[in-house]
């Protein structure tokens, strides 16, 4: 396995961590902010402090999961990695993601490769 493949891998493995650490910490925050806390103003602080929690995990998780491999086209075989901008707002199911290839322009369901060939 070369050094490539081997940090791709562990950037992936990182992105599942961050991502379930991420929704835990919510789920923590924002149930004990709705069982716990009786004080409204409290409760929308602590609900506000696990939103910007989960914002930050998954804008983290999303850049590693771009920068780790690439995303295959299916007509052309052309592997690449995405713009920030489409790899963002592209439907998504898991790591599948539905993207225009810049190599042939076809729109496609694309998936995520480790080997650049
Ligand atoms: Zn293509």
């Amino acid at each position: 396995m070369n050094r490539e493949r081997e940090y791709a891998k562990l950037l992936l493995a990182a992105e599942t961590a961050v991502g379930i650490i991420s929704v835990t910490a919510f789920c923590a925050l924002f149930f004990t902010a709705v069982l716990c806390l009786t004080d409204v103003v409290r409760q929308s602080v602590l609900i506000a402090l696990a939103t910007i929690l989960l914002l930050g995990g998954v804008f983290f998780a999303l850049r590693l999961e771009r920068l780790a491999g690439y995303y295959a086209c299916k007509r052309c075989g052309h592997r690449y990695i995405p713009d920030w901008k489409p790899f963002l707002f592209a439907m998504h199911v898991g790591r599948k993601r539905y993207l225009r290839c810049p190599n042939c322009g076809e729109i496609s369901w694309q998936d995520k490769v480790i080997d650049a060939k």
